[in-house]
């Protein structure tokens, strides 16, 4: 499966458009909100259709937007992969997890777990690390 980076509140994260009912999801409050990679407001996912999601907001009520303002966030990418940009597309073969120093050698599995949009860190898993286009290495 694909993910891509996006850089949100000044952090990469690792997000998923694979969205769901009942995924917990980041919409952004406006188009402008949108251009400028704010993802201000959350909620669950009622319906999703080929291009809109129905998404109940913590706040207030129920929305219809389109899909492609959806994002779901899996975690934080890990800071030593410098050379991840906004908008990068991740292949899930490339990430694994990381705990502080600690870094697994083999690629994270347990993506397809996280359907219900719960976070990386929810799991004791505090960052994700991704193969280094140089030495193939996890960083
Ligand atoms: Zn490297």
């Amino acid at each position: 499966m694909k993910y891509e980076a996006k850089l949100i509140d000044g952090k990469m994260m690792l997000i998923s458009r694979d969205i769901k009912v009942g995924d917990k999801v980041k919409i952004p409050q406006t188009k402008d909100n949108y251009d400028n990679n704010d993802f201000n407001i959350e909620g669950i996912v009622n319906s999703v259709g080929n291009n809109e999601c129905n998404i109940t907001m913590n706040n207030s009520g129920n929305i219809t937007i389109p899909k492609k303002y959806c994002i779901k966030i899996i975690g934080e990418i890990s800071l030593e992969t410098t050379w991840i940009e906004d908008g990068d597309i991740l292949d899930e073969h490339d990430l694994t997890d990381r705990n502080g120093d600690w870094v697994s050698s083999t690629p994270f599995s347990n993506y397809k777990e996280l359907s219900a949009g719960y976070e990386l860190r929810k799991r004791g898993i505090w960052k994700i690390a991704v193969r280094c286009p140089t030495c193939k290495k996890f960083h």
